[in-house]
């Protein structure tokens, strides 16, 4: 069957950057999908409708079609007070911070220069080119339980 609405798609992908890095890789088939539910990204999740068991596809996927631009806004510099005493702060570090408006955010140290560290609330592949390889292993209709949940059960998707 072809993905559609509503099927459940497992892939095996490679994801890399602008330079060829590799970003992300999917294990041996263990990565299944809904589709139509906003599971993945709407540029992969587009290039995906119509495929079946072992189409290859590959896909450019523009940051507006992944996960957004950049916001400046959302980087900021901060002083190392703002952190629980005694942490030992290192580069790649993730918290729980506010946003202006309250918001709950997950914030990445990007930089440590003395007592400025700069915070980063940005996704980590915001602003970024994505290289999707994408191989089709298995295309099935979802469950009514998957549709109501608007995720995958069983295996490469959630366990409950
Ligand atoms: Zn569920």
């Amino acid at each position: 069957m072809q993905i559609t609405q509503n099927a459940v798609a497992i892939l095996n992908y490679t994801l890399k950057d602008e330079e060829g890095e590799i970003i992300d890789e999917s294990k041996e088939g263990s990565f299944a999908y809904l589709h139509g539910a906003n599971n993945i990204i709407k540029g992969l999740e587009a290039a995906l409708e119509g495929k079946q068991a072992g189409d290859n596809v590959q896909v450019v996927v523009q940051p507006e079609d992944a996960y957004g631009d950049t916001d400046p806004e959302a980087i900021a510099v901060v002083g190392r007070d703002m952190f629980p005493e005694g942490t030992e702060l290192e580069v790649g570090m993730g918290f729980h911070a506010e946003s202006n408006t309250g918001q709950p955010m997950e914030v990445m140290i990007t930089s440590i220069d003395g007592d400025e560290i700069v915070v980063d609330g940005n996704h980590p592949l915001a602003g970024e080119v994505l290289h999707f390889d994408v191989t089709v292993v298995d295309v099935r209709e979802a469950s009514a339980e998957e549709i109501e949940h608007g995720h995958v059960h069983g295996e490469g998707g959630h366990q409950h």
